[in-house]
C-alpha cells in the first residue's frame, strides 16, 4: 500500500518542516483492538474517574498554553494571541464536560401507565472524530470531552497539515495517564478514515470540514449503518439595520470576518446592509480592512497573518478571479499578496448576484461580500437565498426585531449584535448543507449516546 505522507509546512514562508508516515495496515489494526479493548473498562468507569482524566488534560493544556500556541500558528499561519485563545478555549471545554457532564447525562425518569422506567444514557463504542485544520485543538476538544465523558473511546483522524498539533494533543493524554486505547490519535489519510467506518468496532463517525469530505462519510456511515453528525461549511450572512449601532458594528464586521485570518465556519461573509446605512457602513468597513496589519502571525502587532497554506491561497483567488469573470467589482484588494507565503489582501467585492461564484460558494479567507438592500425583508430573503445554514448576524439596537428577525432565518445559530461564535456550554450546528446534528451542550454530548430504557415492573404487572 502506498501511504500518503503528513507534512508540517509553515504557511508563514512555505517552508516544510516536517515530515510524518502515515499509520501502516497493522498499526491501524493494533490501535482499534487496543481502543475496542479500552472501551470494556472505560464504560464502567465513574463520571468522577473519567472527569479527573478530563481535569488533567485542561490543566496540562494551560501549563503548555504557549508552546502548543506555537505550534499552532507555525502549522495552519493562526495569529499567535489567537492561538493562546484557542488553548484556553479548548482547556475550558474539557474542565467544562469534567464539572457538567455527570448532570447533563443523568437518568431520566418517565412516567409509565405503571410500573416505573428511566432512560439512561450509555455509551456505545469507539467514535471516529475526523476533524479540519483551523482550529487544531478547539474542534478536538468539542468533539472527544463530551464522548469522553460519556464513556466512549476515541479515536481522531485530524488534518494532514497540522500532524504535530495532533500529535501534541495525544501526548497530553498520555501525560495526563489516560487508559491505553480511550484516546488515539492516527495519522490517516481521508481515504483510509472513509474506509475505517465499516469496521465493525466504529459506533459512530463526527466529521468537521467541507461539503464533499462530508458527504463520503456520510455515504459511508449511511452504507454501515452508523450514526453521523457532520459540521460542514458556511457562508454567514452579517445583516446591518439602520437602526445599528455604526461603529460598533463596523469593529464586530472586521472580527467577524478575519477572525482566524479569515478561516471560520461561522465567519461573517455576506455583508449585507439596508440602503439607509449601507454607504456609511461600507466606508468605514473599507477603511478598516485597507488598514490591517498583515505580516508575520507569531508578531503580537499583526492583524492578519497567512492563509493555512498555498493550496488555500490559490484557491481561494481563483474564486475571486472568477467571480470577477463573471461580473462582480472588486473593492479593495483582490489578489494574493506578492510576498513569500499563504497571504491574501483583505479584499471586499460588490455587484454579486446569483450565478457568480462568490455568491454561492464559502470564501474561506479575508474576502467580504457586500450587498446593499432596500430593507429588513430584502436582507432576510438574501441571508436565506444560501444553501449553506450555519450562523448569521443581526446588528439592531432593538433586540425583539433581532429576534424577530432571528426567527425567519434558516441557519443553525443566529447571533444578535454579535459576529457567531462559540463556547463550551452551547451548542453548534447548522442545517441544510452545513450539515446535521450538534457539538457541545447537553444536545452535543447526547449524539452518541444509547438513550437505553429501564423498565422496572411488578411481576404481577399485566403483560
Ligand atoms: P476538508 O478538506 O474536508 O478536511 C477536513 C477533514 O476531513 C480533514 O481531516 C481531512 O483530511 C478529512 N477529509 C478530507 N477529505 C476526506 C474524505 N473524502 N473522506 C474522509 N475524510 C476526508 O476541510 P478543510 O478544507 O480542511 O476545512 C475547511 C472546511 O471545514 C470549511 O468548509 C469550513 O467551513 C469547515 N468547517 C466547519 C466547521 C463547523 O463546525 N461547521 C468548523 C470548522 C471548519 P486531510 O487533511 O487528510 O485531507
Amino acid at each position: 500500500m502506498l501511504y500518503m505522507s503528513i507534512e508540517t509546512i509553515n504557511p508563514t514562508v512555505n517552508e516544510t518542516l516536517e515530515s510524518f508516515e502515515e499509520i501502516s495496515e497493522k498499526s491501524l489494526e493494533a490501535a482499534l483492538t487496543l481502543a475496542q479493548r479500552a472501551f470494556g473498562n472505560w464504560k464502567i468507569t465513574s463520571y468522577k474517574h473519567r472527569a479527573d482524566l478530563l481535569y488533567q488534560v485542561a490543566a496540562l493544556m494551560r501549563a503548555n498554553k504557549e508552546s502548543l500556541a506555537k505550534l499552532i500558528t507555525l502549522e495552519m499561519g493562526k495569529l499567535i494571541a489567537q492561538a493562546e485563545e484557542e488553548i484556553d478555549l479548548s482547556a475550558d471545554i474539557f474542565d467544562y464536560y469534567a464539572r457538567h457532564g455527570a448532570r447533563l447525562l443523568e437518568d431520566k425518569a418517565l412516567n409509565p401507565q405503571y410500573g416505573k422506567a428511566f432512560i439512561r444514557n450509555s455509551p456505545i463504542g469507539i467514535v471516529l472524530g475526523i476533524e479540519p485544520w483551523n482550529f487544531p485543538f478547539y474542534q478536538v476538544a468539542r468533539f472527544a470531552a463530551p464522548n469522553l465523558m460519556v464513556g466512549n473511546t476515541v479515536l481522531i483522524k485530524h488534518a494532514s497539515i497540522v500532524p504535530q498539533c495532533a500529535i501534541a494533543i495525544q501526548d497530553l493524554f498520555k501525560e495526563a495517564s489516560a487508559p491505553a486505547g480511550v484516546y488515539t490519535n492516527l495519522l490517516l489519510s481521508g481515504k483510509r478514515a472513509t474506509e475505517l467506518v465499516s469496521d465493525h468496532r466504529i459506533k459512530g463517525v463526527s466529521l468537521t470540514g467541507s461539503e464533499e469530505a462530508g458527504a463520503s462519510i456520510a455515504a459511508a456511515a449511511g452504507k454501515n449503518l452508523k450514526k453521523s453528525v457532520l459540521e460542514l461549511g458556511g457562508n454567514d450572512a452579517f445583516i446591518i439595520l439602520e437602526d445599528a449601532d455604526l461603529d460598533k458594528t463596523v469593529d464586530w464586521a472586521v472580527v467577524g470576518r478575519i477572525n482566524n485570518n479569515g478561516e471560520c465556519c461561522v465567519a461573517s461573509k455576506r455583508f449585507i446592509a439596508v440602503e439607509a446605512i449601507a454607504d456609511q457602513f461600507l466606508e468605514k468597513f473599507k477603511d478598516k480592512l485597507a488598514n490591517l496589519r498583515v505580516g508575520d502571525p507569531m508578531d503580537r502587532t499583526t492583524e492578519l497573518g497567512p492563509l493555512s497554506s498555498e493550496a488555500a491561497v490559490i484557491h481561494l483567488e481563483e474564486q475571486v478571479q472568477r467571480s470577477v469573470e463573471a461580473g462582480a467589482t472588486v473593492l479593495l484588494g483582490g489578489k494574493r499578496i506578492d510576498r513569500p507565503g499563504a497571504f491574501m489582501e483583505p479584499t471586499i467585492l460588490t455587484d454579486l448576484k446569483p450565478g457568480i461564484v462568490a455568491y454561492h460558494e464559502e470564501l474561506f479567507g479575508p474576502v467580504a461580500s457586500f450587498y446593499r438592500v432596500k430593507d429588513e425583508q430584502e436582507a432576510i430573503d438574501l441571508a436565506n437565498d444560501s444553501t449553506y445554514g450555519l450562523g448569521c448576524s443581526v446588528f439592531t439596537q432593538n433586540i425583539e426585531r433581532g429576534k424577530r428577525i432571528a426567527d425567519q432565518i434558516d441557519s443553525g445559530m443566529v447571533f444578535i449584535n454579535h459576529p457567531t461564535w462559540t463556547q463550551a456550554d452551547l451548542p453548534f450546528g447548522g442545517t441544510k448543507r452545513s450539515g446535521y446534528g450538534r457539538e457541545l451542550s447537553e444536545l452535543g454530548i447526547e449524539e452518541f449516546v444509547n438513550k437505553k430504557l429501564i423498565r422496572i415492573s411488578e411481576l404481577n404487572d399485566p403483560f
